[in-house]
Parts: structure tokens; C-alpha cells; sequence
């Protein structure tokens, strides 16, 4: 059977970027982002339920979920956001759960930036965390999505903070050198998973 890892770090910490560098060592993950947005597509009970309660002031005019809309709404008020959160962790994790079935290998990665704070870390057996200093993450993601800083702090601040997720993750990557340098930490880990998890 195959053994699940979580694959987890704040915004921009290189969690994608990992996956694959994992990816090319033959090993499967799946993406919780991906997941969290297939269901909320045209036609999935979730977007149902969010447009019943929102309104159509959180829909594209084709349909689709106007997440900065959304995002809005719920950075303003705590409360539609444990709401919408009820909604949608629920059927996020059971698409995850189908999805986990099927994957092979001796071990395959699920990669989700918010693993421990929503408990999802309980689906794996092992858990990774990405360590960035947040000065370095800020960076990154203001260079890759073009947001202001103010706004990757806001999202930050939602998350737990490096010091906290590396305390609880069984296996610690370092990603404050280059694209090289995580190339080879994941070879390493990746090397030492193989050996800890085909032990007899
Ligand atoms: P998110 O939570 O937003 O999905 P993520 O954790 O998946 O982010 P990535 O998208 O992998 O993070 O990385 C964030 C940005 O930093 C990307 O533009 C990526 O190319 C860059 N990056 C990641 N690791 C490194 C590195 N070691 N050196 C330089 N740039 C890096």
C-alpha cells in the first residue's frame, strides 16, 4: 500500500515547486489547491450551496466562482468564512480521499498549504513542511503573482507561521537557496523516505 506524506509550507514557500522535484523521482502527488478548485467549478453541489448563500454578487456573469469576490467577503468577516469553510473542507477531503485511492508507488505526496490547520495532516502518515524565512516567501510571491506585500501578509497571517509548522512535521526542507539547492535536499529526503519506508 502506498504510504501518503503531506507536502505542506506557507504561500509561495515552494511547495509546487518540490512536488516536482519529487515528481521527477518517479513519485505521485496530488494538489489540494487543485482540488479546492475543482469543486466550486459549474455544476459542483459546493458552488450550489456558496451562490445560495452569497448571492450572485460572487459569480462571474458565466457562471463561475469570482473568487476575489469571494475572498473579499470573507477577509471582512470571520464568520462567512467558518461558514464557507464548512462547505467546502468537507467535500474538498472526500474528492482528496477518492483521489488518494489511486495513487501508486512506495509513497506519494499530498500537497496542501494549510495541511495541519485543517487537520488534513491526519489522512497522512508522514508530513513534510517547505521552511522559508517570511521575508523570503513575501518576496517570492510578490515577484510571481504581482500582489502587493500588504496583501500576501494578510493571506500570511491566515497560516501557520514556519516555526510552528516545522515544529509538528516529521521532515524539515529548507528552501532558502537556489532551484539547485532544493533539487538536491529533495533527492536526499526523497532517498531517505525510500529507505525508512522499504525497512522489513
Ligand atoms: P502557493 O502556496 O502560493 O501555491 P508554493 O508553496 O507552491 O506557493 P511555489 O509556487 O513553488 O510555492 O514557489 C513560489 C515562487 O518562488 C515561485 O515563483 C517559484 O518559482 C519561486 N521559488 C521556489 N523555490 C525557489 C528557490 N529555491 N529559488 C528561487 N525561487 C524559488
Amino acid at each position: 500500500k502506498t504510504t501518503l506524506i503531506g507536502l505542506t509550507g506557507g504561500i509561495g514557500s515552494g511547495k509546487s515547486t518540490a512536488a516536482l522535484l519529487f515528481e521527477e523521482l518517479g513519485i505521485e502527488f496530488v494538489d489540494a489547491d487543485n482540488i479546492a478548485r475543482e469543486v466550486v467549478q459549474p455544476g459542483e453541489r459546493c458552488l450550489k450551496q456558496i451562490h445560495d448563500h452569497f448571492g450572485c454578487q460572487i459569480l462571474h456573469s458565466d457562471g463561475s466562482l469570482n473568487r476575489s469576490a469571494l475572498r473579499e467577503i470573507i477577509f471582512q468577516n470571520p464568520d462567512e468564512r467558518i461558514w464557507l469553510e464548512s462547505v467546502t473542507h468537507p467535500a474538498i477531503r472526500k474528492r482528496l480521499i477518492h483521489h488518494i485511492d489511486s495513487m501508486k508507488g512506495t509513497y506519494a505526496l499530498l500537497v496542501h498549504p494549510l495541511l495541519f490547520e485543517t487537520s488534513q495532516h491526519t489522512l497522512c502518515q508522514y508530513t513534510i513542511a517547505l521552511n522559508v524565512p517570511r521575508s523570503l516567501q513575501l518576496d517570492r510571491v510578490v515577484a510571481r503573482d504581482n500582489n502587493s506585500k500588504t496583501q500576501v501578509e494578510r493571506i500570511l497571517d491566515t497560516q501557520l507561521s514556519n516555526e510552528d509548522r516545522c515544529s509538528r512535521a516529521d521532515f524539515i526542507l529548507e528552501n532558502t537557496g537556489n532551484s539547485a539547492d532544493l533539487s538536491v535536499k529533495v533527492s536526499m529526503l526523497h532517498n531517505k523516505l525510500i529507505t525508512l519506508l522499504t525497512r522489513t
